[in-house]
């Protein structure tokens, strides 16, 4: 007996658990279920992330988490819950099969069996954004090599136990050297001690296009979190509907089971939201706390139950479908069904499904870091660069100079275009002059001076060399 916590959500969310739970109880699951409040209650009772710290306890005792999707009320600082709770419980990895069940659910792709593999703490994810003048905000994008190395591996893992032929990894990383970059390296680092696996990288943008258009090209495909959000949300529309994928969110210590989509407020309360979403969770579940048998009963006869055309409102297509049901009378097919297989949909079988078992991430030893300049972030409402240059340069303390100054990334000065559109937010960058050195003290320095001609300093960057190799972007056009 496992015992689990269950959060039956908003919208939709109460009648696709109860299904789901129905389901799998009567296919036998052995678990014990514990229930809490998550989500639109508890934010508009004025409690900001959508939880009670009672029910944090509750998640971390019991480890597994079958959660029903949650409304996060519009604008006035709530928090997402989701992304709260898999950062907080570590849950590094989103796995999410988008498999089309052709001839049964229509579908362009009828060939189409692919697994994203979203990273799920940082990126863009992790929230943290400033406005710095009047025209410009900013968003941190934040990529470690412990986080890369978890998910491409957790990939690769993947892809080995469910005997799939090939990892595919995408990025932009011919924009975001630095971080992009990151993630491709390591991607290759890491798909070498997978010989028997083969490994392709797709620059992000074609990769999107290719999958949108012939799916079957891919296999598991491991990819920074913005990217997995948007792509598994289009993969799973492109199966048949959003309302059939599930997705498993799994830490080294926790790990919590949903479905795609949302809490689709409009069609709550009707009996028609389709279970399957939820249920292909519970079912990613079910196999992560070792009750692969249940698992599989349970797959086949969702499986059968489709395969017999029995389809709710958002698969359901004249001709193909043989009955439209609601969410109710789909769960008790489903139940009918148990303990069949499907005859033409392949049955699955899940002897050894069970959970992976991840090496804990090593520190690897430090580089040698060296300082070898800075950028200084300029709020400055006038045009003209070069008029900027020559205040600058009055701030400059010894052994340094100004190297360049970008708008937005561009390099606006030396030798800029009139062309470029400027905002009020410049780059400053500062280098030692050669054979000078530069420190921490100098770049206090350097504010200081900026500081008594009133220049309006929003923020620095230090630049850094590690191992001899400059670790930062050039300007654009530089
Ligand atoms: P949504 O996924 O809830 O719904 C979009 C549309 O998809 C629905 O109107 C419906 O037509 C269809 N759909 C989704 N699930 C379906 C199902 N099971 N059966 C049949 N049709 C289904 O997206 P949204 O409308 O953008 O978001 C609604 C709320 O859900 C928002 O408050 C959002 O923050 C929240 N949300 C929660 C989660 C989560 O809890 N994991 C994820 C995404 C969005």
């Amino acid at each position: 007996m496992t015992k689990i916590t269950v959060a039956k959500g908003d919208g939709i969310g109460p009648e696709i658990m109860d299904a789901t739970l129905e389901i799998i109880l009567e296919a036998g699951a052995k678990i014990e279920i514990e229930e809490i409040e998550v989500g639109e209650k508890v934010y508009l009772s004025g409690n900001t992330s959508g939880i009670a710290t009672s029910s944090w306890d509750i998640i971390r005792r019991n480890k597994i988490f079958l959660k029903a999707p949650i409304t996060t009320p519009q604008g006035g600082g709530y928090k997402s819950l989701n992304v709260t709770t898999r950062k907080f419980l570590g849950l590094y990895s989103n796995v999410r099969p988008c498999k089309s069940l052709h001839p049964f659910v229509k579908t362009k792709h009828p060939e189409m069996d692919i697994v994203i593999v979203r990273e799920n703490e940082e990126d863009l994810y992790a929230g943290i954004e400033h406005q710095q003048t009047d025209e410009v905000v900013q968003c941190l994008k934040l990529i470690s090599r412990p986080g890369c190395e978890k998910i491409v591996r957790y990939a690769f893992e993947y892809a080995k136990q469910q005997n799939r032929k090939k990892v595919t990894c995408f990025t932009k990383d011919n924009i975001m050297k630095q971080t992009d970059g990151l993630f491709h390296q390591v991607f290759d680092e890491i798909a070498k001690e997978y010989p028997e696996i083969e490994n392709e990288h797709w620059i992000i943008d074609i990769g999107a296009a290719k999958m949108a258009d012939t799916p079957e090209a891919f296999d598991v495909i491991v990819m920074p979190n913005l990217y997995g959000d948007i792509l598994s949300d289009v993969a799973a529309q492109i199966t048949g509907s959003v309302g059939l994928a599930g997705s498993a969110n799994i830490g080294e210590e926790c790990s919590m089971f949903e479905a795609i989509h949302g809490s689709a407020p409009r069609r709550a309360g009707q009996n028609i939201a389709n279970p399957s979403g939820l249920l292909q969770g519970a079912i990613m579940m079910l196999n992560h706390i070792g009750q692969t048998d249940v698992a599989e009963k349970v797959q086949n006869a969702w499986l059968k139950t489709l395969e017999d055309g029995i389809h709710t409102y958002d698969i359901f297509k004249e001709g193909t479908s043989k009955q439209k049901v609601g969410t109710k009378e789909f769960a008790k097919a489903v139940i009918s069904n148990l303990g069949k297989k499907p005859t033409i949909l392949k049955p699955v079988s899940y002897a050894n499904n069970s959970a992976l078992n991840l090496p804990k991430y090593k520190r690897k030893p430090s580089a040698k870091k060296v300082l070898v300049g800075v950028d200084i972030f300029i709020h400055w409402t006038a045009t003209n660069p070069n008029e900027l240059a020559e205040k600058v340069k009055t701030i400059l303390t010894s052994g340094i100079e100004l190297s360049m100054i970008t708008n937005r990334g561009i390099k606006v000065w030396p030798d800029g275009f009139s062309e470029t559109f400027c905002t009020d937010h410049w780059r400053c960058r500062f280098k030692p002059v050669e054979g000078s050195e530069i420190s921490n003290a100098k770049i206090i320095e350097l504010l200081n001076n900026a500081l008594n001609v009133n220049l309006d300093t929003i923020k620095t960057e230090n630049l850094y060399s590690f191992d001899g190799k400059s670790a930062y972007s050039l300007g654009q056009g530089q």
